[in-house]
């Protein structure tokens, strides 16, 4: 096992139960991509994490289909959180531009 990896275990419980930094979710997204090991473990812990109600309940159940749901709502966050960071990142370049406008108008007056 590649010792890069471990991190990356230790992330895991944070991305089932969405504990993640942006950082640390984008991170560990790209690495399940490119690591077959990682995304095992990863249904393995989800299978652990998910345990106990699973035995409780009656309700048949997909792991793989329920890991790629949990896959698929971490990738829509990612990219909603990054829509709305620039969002952000626009309406600040917009304040800068308008301060620096003013100034400038200062300035020359
Ligand atoms: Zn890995």
């Amino acid at each position: 096992m590649d010792r890069k990896c471990l991190r990356y275990r230790d992330m895991m419980p944070g991305y089932i139960e969405d504990r993640l930094t942006e950082n640390e979710l984008e991170d560990l997204m790209l690495h399940l991509q490119q690591c077959e090991d990682c995304r095992e473990e990863l249904t393995t812990q989800y299978l652990i994490s998910r345990g106990s109600s699973l035995l409780e309940s009656d309700q048949p159940f997909d792991l793989n289909a329920e890991i790629n749901a949990l896959r698929n709502t971490r990738n829509r966050q990612m990219r909603s959180r990054k829509t709305f960071s620039l969002a952000a990142l626009i309406l600040e370049i917009g304040a800068l531009v308008a301060f620096v406008m003013e100034v400038l108008l200062l300035i020359r007056l």
